[in-house]
């Protein structure tokens, strides 16, 4: 039976997934909401169903889980910096959890939520009437994509600020379904769709992250924006490397998907750099022009192996 204007709140993981096998086609889960229910204002998003996670205890807290640390889904982003385990061996998620939006936000927003965040675009983030007179596109079921004029593709952009930390030091997902649980690497679930930039099946719950323990990280971070003080990435740069010259470079902002360069301390450097700009198909669909952020691309991983000294 397909829910109408329902809202579910479960405490079990199970009882939350047996909810969504309900309402198929018709449900979202629902988080800290402050991106999903700005979606829902805009038009966006109207699924009639929303099952409420957040009573959820399972997908909370942050421990150590043989060679992982292991943080809930839920665990919300401006309490990330009190929790010991992560300033030791993480820092760099920190400070991509502190870049995000505003303090209002981070007190609500959860990682889980994050990195799982709608992409976006100057041509779809906009009311449902600026979108009528602009000629509805791709990504709300118009034929044409607005911002290339004409394309049959979707570069909306990944805009996740913690999902770039979180690759470059190499986080795994968990992830709950009906009847199995699975763990893989995060950046696998990013398609480079921008009309589906998720692969993930409609009822599975992200319970958990998990970052590699004693790897050493030494990273760097930078974040393209407008205002200090609150504004989504026009480029999110992390870069890691580990105590085994292992390098690790994601960035955010500048494609559908996460953008993901690997490789050692020991490589080229014009051609890591050349890789990332290759991977970032970064479109006319920001505040700022595609030139702009793709020349950024290359002075903030300069900026990063400076300072690392690599
Ligand atoms: C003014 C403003 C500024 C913002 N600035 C930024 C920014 O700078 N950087 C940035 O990255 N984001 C930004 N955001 C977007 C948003 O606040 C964050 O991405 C936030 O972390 C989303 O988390 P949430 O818990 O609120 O997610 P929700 O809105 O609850 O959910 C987001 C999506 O994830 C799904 N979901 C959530 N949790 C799970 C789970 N455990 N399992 C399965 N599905 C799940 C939901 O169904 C939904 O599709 C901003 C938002 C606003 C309103
Ligand atoms: S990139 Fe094109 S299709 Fe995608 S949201 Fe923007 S205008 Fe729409």
């Amino acid at each position: 039976m397909i829910a109408e204007k329902t809202y579910l709140i479960p405490t079990t993981i199970n009882e939350a997934i047996e909810l969504a096998k309900a309402n198929l086609g018709a449900f979202k889960y629902l988080a800290g909401g402050t991106d999903i229910m700005v979606n829902r204002f805009q038009g966006n998003e109207d699924t009639p169903c929303l099952i409420d996670i957040t009573k959820i205890n399972e997908l909370k807290g942050v421990s150590k889980e043989g060679d992982y640390l292991r943080i809930g889904a839920l665990e919300i982003l401006e309490e990330l910096k009190f929790k010991k385990e992560i300033v030791e061996e993480f820092p760099l998620l920190i400070e991509a959890a502190l870049s995000v939006g505003a303090p209002l936000i981070r007190k609500t927003a959860t990682i889980g939520g994050n990195v799982l965040c709608e992409n976006r675009c100057l041509f779809y983030n906009q009311s449902e009437w600026w979108r009528e007179s602009a000629g509805f596109c791709l990504k709300c079921e118009g034929d044409v994509c607005i911002a290339t004029k004409g394309k049959k593709v979707c570069y909306s952009e990944l805009v996740s600020d913690t999902a770039p930390a979180l690759i470059a030091m190499d986080a795994v997902i968990e992830l709950t379904d009906i009847e199995k649980t699975s763990r893989v690497k995060l950046e696998s679930i990013y398609t480079g769709d921008g009309v589906t930039p998720r692969n993930l099946s409609e009822t599975a719950i992200l319970t958990a992250i998990l970052l590699p323990l004693n790897r050493e990280f030494k990273t760097d971070f930078y974040k393209l924006r407008e205002r200090e003080s609150l504004e989504f990435t026009s480029l999110t740069c992390a870069v890691a490397v580990d105590k085994n010259g292992k390098l690790k470079i994601a960035l955010s902002g500048v494609d559908p998907k996460a953008v993901v360069v690997e490789g050692t301390v020991n490589d080229n450097k014009t051609g890591v750099i050349k890789k990332a700009l290759k991977g970032a198909r970064a479109i006319e669909n920001d505040m700022y022009s595609r030139k702009y952020r793709r020349e950024m691309i290359s002075v903030y991983i300069n900026r990063s192996f400076e300072k690392l000294k690599i």
